[in-house]
C-alpha cells in the first residue's frame, strides 16, 4: 500500500503535480477498494468518512486529475454512471471485464487478451492504437451455479 501510494506520488511528481493530503486521501479509498469499480460519490462517501473535511467537488477534480494522469481509468458499464479503476501496476493496457447481467458483479481479466486483434486492426487500418476497451456482458458464474444449470457445466 505505502509503496504504491510512494510511486503515485512519482507519477504525480514526474508531471509537476503534488500530492496533496487531499489526493493521498482519494488515492488510499482506491487502494483499499480496488476491485470495487467505485463512482465518484461513492469515492467521496469512503473519503468522508476518513477526512470529512474534504468536499465532493475536490474529489471530483482529484479523480479527473488521476484519469488525465492515466493513475486510473474511467470506465461507464452502461448504467450511465462512470466509475474509477485504478490501473494495475506496469499495465500498458486498460483490463477487461465481465459484466453480470444478472446480478451485476464486475469481474476483471488482467491478462491482455487483445493482443492479436490489434495486429490486425494496425495492420488493415493503419491505426497506432494506445489502449482498448473490452466488456463483456453475460452470466457470471455464480448466477449460473445458482440456477444449478447443469447443462452449462
Ligand atoms: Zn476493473
Ligand atoms: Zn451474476
Amino acid at each position: 500500500m505505502e509503496q504504491r501510494i510512494e510511486r503515485i506520488k512519482k507519477q504525480l511528481h514526474s508531471q509537476s503535480y503534488k500530492l496533496t493530503p487531499q489526493r493521498e486521501a482519494t488515492v488510499r479509498v482506491l487502494l483499499e477498494h480496488e476491485e470495487d469499480h467505485l463512482s465518484a460519490e461513492n469515492v467521496y462517501l469512503l473519503v468522508k468518512e476518513k477526512s470529512p473535511e474534504i468536499g465532493l467537488a475536490t474529489v471530483y477534480r482529484t479523480l479527473e486529475l488521476l484519469t488525465e494522469l492515466k493513475v486510473v481509468d474511467k470506465i461507464n458499464f452502461g448504467d450511465g454512471v462512470s466509475r474509477y479503476d485504478l490501473r494495475k501496476e506496469g499495465a500498458t493496457h486498460f483490463h477487461h471485464h465481465l459484466v453480470c447481467i444478472d446480478c451485476g458483479s464486475v469481474d476483471e481479466i488482467q491478462e491482455d487478451l487483445l493482443g492479436d486483434v490489434e495486429k490486425i486492426v494496425e495492420r488493415r487500418w493503419n491505426f497506432l492504437i494506445k489502449d482498448h476497451r473490452l466488456t463483456f456482458h453475460g452470466i457470471c458464474h455464480r448466477c449460473t451455479n445458482n440456477k444449478g444449470n447443469q447443462e452449462n457445466e
